[in-house]
């Protein structure tokens, strides 16, 4: 039993031995706070102090969730549930149905966004997809946050929501869409959780069979939790106060979806006789990667109390965290690759190294530079494994393949032959994607057949469906391209953190408000603590290869990069000060300080000469008086007349690119990107011709 106890310092064992009641850690990044609370769950259920049926430990994402099932799996404890809040509350809302409403059980709404669609054109509102699902987004904010439609508009104004339409139609929008799904008995994600915690608070005898049968609850990254997701919680527990959660609250990472540290930092108020640990030691990384980590967040701006940790490495010195500064994003990509082909041949496992950036859409040149040095890589945070087609399309051929000759990996291999697996990888993008996802169902059949004596296809379809339940997807051998968001709770040996410039990191839309920027700033702190030992940051000064170079390094890297480094010098000549109170932006022409607002948005000195083309700019003025029309907004709310021009003189031939002009964020890149993006491809061939 005492195994049990062997690997853990004095801090982590206080937490795991302590007697059933309220527990909680808080500690930074790599301290193993997941560690603790899997030996809790296995010491409680070891001692016989709780039976691991009557252990409900949830998290946030699904990847999480496996991880823990993982661990508990390797602690030996068997039958405790690990599992998402949504995966948790669907399950007893199914069991509890009967009871609590009767009558057959309302299926899950299948696209929320169609439903919204219908509210809002029986409002008369926009229903572009764009404006959609911005507006799905402010919906789900509100029901995250326990609002009801008439409390959507102060607490929209209080929270400062950047919000897509008037508050008082958002509320509008909000309640229609209630009805609708309620007239057609939908339920959407939020309501399962609603439901849930309703069947407990509303009804005895429910609530008390539940309380039987649960007994002890774990929370891990407590930090990233809703006031929805704490009322469900709530609804568990009921008076009881068998509670362990574990967090971090300079990793809090959704605060824009509702999520909040406060209950995570106020826990020992609530339960004034809870055991509160803090753990400092990190295991994850070396002394060279905490040192990092703990500059980052040093400088954060309103930390709340108990969340000032120093982070104290534990492991041998490593090497030094790597800065490099490039003229354009391929030129990164391609040293990025050439830097993990040498990690690859120095015998560091693909799976062991990630590349992890901002925004989605980042994937694409490193997975162009990756494919080309034929390294393989996998793309995490897109659709779940056994959710996506071409694997639902796999199974289903599987099933139907009858019973032919040879091994298992061979009879699968051959079947999905069918639906598209190659024997050589395409290159690049999509098609990459689904052959990765084929490749690893070969995989599975390989570790299935090499564990499993009379493995044959209907064995491994049943194995397949389980996992498909379970949401188990298989790992798979290859470089992890992940945003930073999706990385959470997990690491590497190698991590490379790219993308690192303005308007990517922080994000352009968290420009000018303190707290977004400090969540962009924790995003970082979640990146660089994924790494064990290699570390790796990057900006590139333009998108396209020989593009012209108006990006500027993140903010956050000033203090970072050391002095005599190459990279500390900034390109342009103009030396940063340290740790600014605001970055200055410069002018590209002239390269001094630019003070004036529409100055800024056009990236010179309006007396600077300007190359406009103005062409361009006349077929962007049309088209924003159409889009204006058909939105029904003033001109100024698609782009103002600095933005367009900034368009006209830079002529952004990508999304990267035209983010990176100020004015320009994530909603309008999805609003408007492609249209702008069209008319300056057709204006760059017309002067080209
Ligand atoms: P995060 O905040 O990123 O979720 P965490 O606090 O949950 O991190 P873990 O993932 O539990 O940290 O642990 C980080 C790494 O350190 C893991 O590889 C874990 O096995 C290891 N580790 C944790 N505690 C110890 C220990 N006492 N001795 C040796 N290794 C440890
Ligand atoms: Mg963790």
């Amino acid at each position: 039993m005492d195994a049990l106890l062997e690997g853990l310092d004095p801090e982590q064992r206080a937490a795991v031995e302590a007697p059933r009641g309220p527990v909680c850690v808080l500690a930074g990044a790599g301290t193993g706070k997941t560690r603790t609370i899997t030996h809790r769950i296995a010491y409680l259920c070891q001692r016989g102090h709780v039976a691991p049926s009557q252990v409900l430990a949830v998290t946030f994402t699904k990847r999480a969730a496996g991880e823990m099932r993982t661990r508990l799996r390797s602690l030996d404890v068997h039958g405790a549930q690990a599992v998402t809040f949504h995966a948790a509350a669907s399950r007893q809302l199914r069991y509890f149905w009967p009871r609590v409403i009767g009558g057959p059980r309302w299926e899950l709404v299948d696209q929320k966004i169609r439903v919204v669609a219908r509210a809002a054109s029986r409002l008369g509102m926009p229903t572009e997809s764009d404006a959609l699902r911005d507006l799905t987004s402010e919906i789900e904010w509100a029901k995250a946050s326990l609002l009801t439609p008439e409390d959507y508009p102060a607490a929209a104004a209080r929270a400062a929501r950047d919000i897509p339409a008037p508050a008082e139609q958002i509320m509008k929008l909000y309640t229609t869409y209630e009805q609708l799904k309620t007239e057609a008995q939908l339920l959407d994600f939020d309501d399962l959780l609603l439901y849930t915690a309703g069947a407990l608070e509303d009804n005895a005898e429910v609530a008390q069979e539940f309380r039987d049968r649960y007994r002890c609850f774990v929370v891990d990254e407590y930090q990233d939790v809703t006031p929805l997701q704490q009322r469900v919680l709530d609804s568990w527990l009921g008076a009881r106060d068998d509670l362990t959660v574990v967090g971090d609250a300079n990793q809090t990472i959704y605060s824009f979806a509702g999520a909040s540290p406060q209950p995570l930092l106020n826990f020992g108020r609530r339960f004034p006789e809870a055991v509160v640990v803090r753990l400092e030691r990190d295991y994850r990384s070396t002394p060279q990667v905490v040192e990092l980590a703990n500059d980052v967040i040093k400088w954060a701006r309103g930390r709340p109390a108990g969340s000032r940790l120093q982070l104290i490495g534990q492991r041998p010195d490593g090497p030094k965290p790597r800065f490099h500064e490039f003229d354009d994003e391929p030129s990164e990509a391609d040293a990025v690759a050439g830097r993990v082909k040498t990690l690859l041949d120095e015998g560091v496992a693909a799976s062991e190294i990630a590349i992890l950036y901002r925004v989605n859409a980042q994937s694409e040149v490193y997975e162009q530079a990756l494919a080309g040095l034929g390294i393989p890589y996998l793309v995490r945070g897109g659709e779940r494994f056994f959710e996506r087609a071409e694997v639902r399309q796999a199974m289903i051929t599987l099933r139907s393949s009858g019973a032919p000759d040879g091994s298992l990996p061979e009879v699968v291999r051959s079947a999905l032959h069918r639906v598209g697996l190659t024997d050589e990888p395409p290159t690049g993008g999509s098609a990459r994607e689904r052959w990765e996802s084929l490749l690893a169902i070969v995989e599975l059949a390989e570790e299935f057949a090499a564990a499993t004596p009379d493995a044959d296809l209907p064995r491994f379809c049943v194995e397949l469906d389980m996992r498909a339940e379970a949401q188990h997807p298989p790992t798979v051998e290859g470089v992890t391209l992940a945003s930073l968001h999706a990385s959470k709770g997990l690491e590497w040996d190698a991590v490379f953190l790219v993308g690192l410039v303005e308007g990517t990191m922080p994000i352009q839309y968290a420009d000018g408000d303190e707290a977004k920027i400090e969540e962009e700033r924790r995003l970082l702190y979640v990146g660089v603590t994924r790494a064990r030992e290699h570390i790796w940051l990057s900006w590139a000064l333009a998108r396209a290869a020989g593009g012209r170079k108006y990006r500027r390094r993140s903010r956050f890297l000033y203090s970072l990069v050391p002095e005599n480094h190459p990279a500390a010098r900034v390109s342009g000549g103009a030396q940063r000060p340290p740790l600014m109170k605001k970055e200055k932006p410069t002018c590209r022409v002239c390269a001094s300080t630019l003070v004036e607002a529409q100055a800024v948005k056009l990236g010179r000195c309006r007396s600077c000469p300007s190359d406009v083309d103005e062409e361009l700019l006349e077929s962007l003025r049309r088209w924003r008086a159409g889009r204006a029309r058909e939105l029904k907004v003033p001109a100024y709310v698609v782009f103002t007349d600095a933005t367009l021009m900034a368009i006209a003189e830079q002529r952004p031939t990508d999304s990267a690119g035209l983010v990176a002009i100020s004015g320009i964020g994530a909603s309008k890149l999805d609003k408007f990107g492609d249209d702008v993006l069209g008319l300056v491809r057709a204006g760059v061939g017309y002067s080209a011709t």
